[in-house]
């Protein structure tokens, strides 16, 4: 029977792999796989405090270690550092953030919160409690899976790094993808945060709002949550937002002028029939 939380330290052993904690002296860099004839060792980084995010480094360096093809294409030197925690575009960086994720947050012991009532951010929350995963990671498995309207957006120093959101809030009307290098929106709780090093530095959080159409100018000005993590030592700033969007409702209004055009067109309201 499977539960919560998932060691991946422990899984480590069970391979028989060291797991070492390492001061990298970079900050992008969040672990390394090595490998020594037919040794391995795994080491992440000392500038992760969270134990979600040490434990999401230790399963990305996993994944390198169990997917097909990984070890030839990244230990040809005996070393592969990482930038785990999906900052980074390679495949092989984004393939191992995914095995971790999956790892960590093994859906039939997820669905239940996803699909709970509960509010977004508290399930976000705590999924990342329950599955001891980082507060980004969670966010983008909920993001994958929820059917609420919600995006993640992590930022450095004020620019976008990249974005995720659930598919119903890929449909609100108006939204565009916000892209790597684009500024945060100024007058939003996140741009007054972005270079606020100590408040990231030190994983606070802020749950606040602002309206949609200041982060999406396309997108109707609707209310949005705008919840507010500082990603630690990473340097990284994560922005959760929620919206209340209904397409259906969107569609009745739009179906029901359309009726009433296309009456008038067939000519209802002249008698004609
Ligand atoms: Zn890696």
């Amino acid at each position: 029977m499977m539960s919560l939380p998932v060691d991946p330290k422990a899984l480590a052993k069970a391979f028989d792999i060291e797991v070492h904690p390492f001061d990298f002296g970079d900050r992008d860099i969040s672990g390394c796989l090595m490998s020594v004839g037919s040794s391995f060792a795994i080491a992440y980084s000392t500038s992760i405090r969270s134990v979600g995010f040490q434990n999401f480094t230790i399963s990305h360096e996993l994944g390198h270690y169990l997917l097909p093809g990984h070890f030839e294409a990244l230990l040809a030197t005996g070393r592969h550092y990482s930038k785990a925690g999906y900052i980074s575009t390679d495949p092989y960086e984004e393939e191992a953030d995914t095995f971790a994720a999956e790892l960590l947050m093994p859906w039939k012991l997820i669905e239940a919160e996803i699909r709970s009532k509960r509010p977004g951010f508290e399930s976000i929350k705590a999924i990342s409690e329950n599955c001891q995963s980082s507060l980004l990671a969670s966010t983008i498995k909920f993001c994958d899976h929820t059917s609420e309207c919600v995006a993640a957006v992590v930022s450095y120093q004020g620019r976008v790094e990249f974005m995720s959101a659930s598919e119903s809030f890929r449909s609100i009307q108006g939204v565009t993808w916000l892209k790597r290098g684009d500024p945060l929106p100024s007058g939003t709780p996140s741009s007054a945060r972005c270079r606020d090093d100590k408040w990231i530095t030190t994983c606070d959080i802020s749950e606040d709002g602002s309206l949609l159409n200041a982060w999406f100018p396309g997108a109707p000005a609707i209310e949005a949550e705008e919840d507010i993590v500082g990603l630690g030592n990473y340097g990284r700033l994560l922005t959760i937002l929620f919206a209340e969007w209904d397409p259906e409702e969107e569609d009745e209004e739009e179906s029901k002028s359309d009726d009433w055009t296309d009456r008038w067109q067939k000519g209802y309201f002249r008698g004609k029939r």
